[in-house]
C-alpha cells in the first residue's frame, strides 16, 4: 500500500502521531481536525497515500466518499450544525496544506461567512475529544 514517511496523515495512520479517531475500515480512516472551523470538523482519508484528486484511483475515491457520507451523517445527527460542507482541496492555490487527499466534513453556522481559506487555529483538545466521542456514538452501519 502506498505510504509517504514524510506525510503527516500517513504518520497518523501508522499511529506515530495521535489523533481523535472516529472510524476506520480496510480502506479509509476518519478523525477530528485539530484546527477546527467549528465543532465537529472532521477529516476523512484513504489509507493509501495519494496526493490529490488527480492522482487518486477512482475506486479509492469511491470508498472515500462512502466513508465521508457516513461521517457527515454522524456529525449531522450528533452535533446538528446549521449546515455541512464537504470540501476537498487540490494544490496550494486551493489552500491544500496536507498533500494526502482528504475530505473535510465541515460544519457551518448560519451567517458565519466562512472563507475557503478559513485559517488554521488550534482547537481545545479536551473539547475536540468530547465531540469525537459524541460523533463516534452516532456512526451507523
Ligand atoms: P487542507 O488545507 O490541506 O485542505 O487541510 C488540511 C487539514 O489538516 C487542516 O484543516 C488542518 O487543520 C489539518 N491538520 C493538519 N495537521 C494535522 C494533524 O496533525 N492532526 C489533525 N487531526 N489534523 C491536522
Ligand atoms: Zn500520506
Amino acid at each position: 500500500m502506498s505510504h509517504d514517511p514524510e506525510c503527516i496523515f500517513c504518520k497518523i495512520l501508522e499511529g506515530a502521531i495521535p489523533a481523535f479517531k472516529l472510524y476506520e475500515d480496510d480502506d479509509t480512516f476518519a478523525f477530528m481536525d485539530i484546527n477546527p472551523l467549528h465543532d465537529g470538523h472532521a477529516l476523512v482519508i484513504p489509507k493509501e497515500h495519494h496526493t490529490n484528486i488527480f492522482e487518486t484511483p477512482t475506486e479509492v475515491l469511491t470508498t472515500l466518499m462512502a466513508t465521508t457520507q457516513r461521517i457527515a451523517k454522524a456529525v449531522q445527527n450528533s452535533i446538528a450544525p446549521d449546515g455541512i460542507n464537504i470540501l476537498q482541496a487540490n494544490g496550494h492555490g486551493a489552500a491544500q496544506s496536507v498533500f494526502h487527499i482528504h475530505f473535510h466534513v465541515l460544519p457551518r453556522k448560519n451567517g458565519d461567512d466562512a472563507k475557503l481559506n478559513w485559517g488554521l487555529r488550534p482547537g481545545d483538545k479536551d473539547h475536540i475529544e468530547q465531540l469525537a466521542d459524541k460523533i463516534r456514538a452516532a456512526i451507523s452501519d
